[in-house]
């Protein structure tokens, strides 16, 4: 099991170093963002545990741009001095499966490291699956039902977010983002097509998996949608 540490501080990050090492992990270690977001794009990891507080891109930012860029779905455990449930939530949002609060005892990392690499090494990364839609990144092959998908890279790109995203709610902006980067041609686009993928991944079958959540932007979920 490979571990990227992403940490500034010098002094947690040689005691998680040594911990994790003595449990059998081969671990790399960044003290600053821009180099930990290069090792994370660059080389295969079973797990990150990424500090919030960086120099250079915050581990927010570095998340974000693993998730949405690289379309990297390495579980990612976030570290955070700040406690804030507001902090908390933006963790989540840009897409860290697992959060902790320094001071943390290495004993609970070592716990929430373990189960996030077993995760890592159930999924294969490559092959995204909710209800009967299935999506392969690699090979961009889109199926549900059985049957056979095509869509065009716009519609691609919006769908592989939402699958990455499933089962909460996406904001609107963070779609765009995700689609067109710093360029959202104009505020209907999205819409237009939201719109379309509807009618190629959800209107010829029985039941529905994208949502709109009004105000907010969209929900993929093959469970009931308000939970
Ligand atoms: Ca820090």
């Amino acid at each position: 099991m490979r571990v990227l540490i992403i940490e500034d501080n010098q002094d947690i990050a040689a005691s998680i170093y040594d911990y994790l090492e003595m449990q059998g992990y081969t671990i790399d270690a960044a003290c600053d963002g821009l180099t930990g977001l290069h090792l994370a794009v660059t080389s295969d990891y079973d797990v990150i545990i990424l500090d919030l507080g960086l120099p250079g891109i915050d581990g927010v930012d570095i998340c974000r741009r693993l998730r949405q860029e690289a379309q990297k779905l390495i579980p990612i455990l976030m570290l955070t001095a700040r406690g804030s449930l507001e902090n908390r939530l933006e963790g989540f949002n840009v897409g860290a499966d697992d959060y902790l609060v320094k001071p943390f005892s290495l004993k609970e990392l070592a716990a929430r490291v373990k189960v996030l690499s077993e995760r890592s090494g159930r999924i294969p990364p490559s092959q995204l699956l909710v209800g009967d839609l299935s999506l392969n990144v690699g090979t961009h092959e889109v199926h549900r039902a059985g049957q056979c998908i095509h869509l065009n890279p716009i519609l691609f790109r919006l769908l592989t977010f939402l699958m990455q995203n499933a089962h909460r709610v996406i904001k609107r902006e963070e779609l765009e983002c995700a689609v067109w980067q710093d360029n959202p041609p104009d505020s209907d686009a999205l819409r237009t097509h939201i719109s379309s993928l509807r009618q190629l991944i959800d209107k010829p079958f029985d039941s529905r998996l994208l949502y709109t959540v009004r105000g907010f932007g969209y929900k993929f979920t093959d469970k009931n949608a308000k939970d």
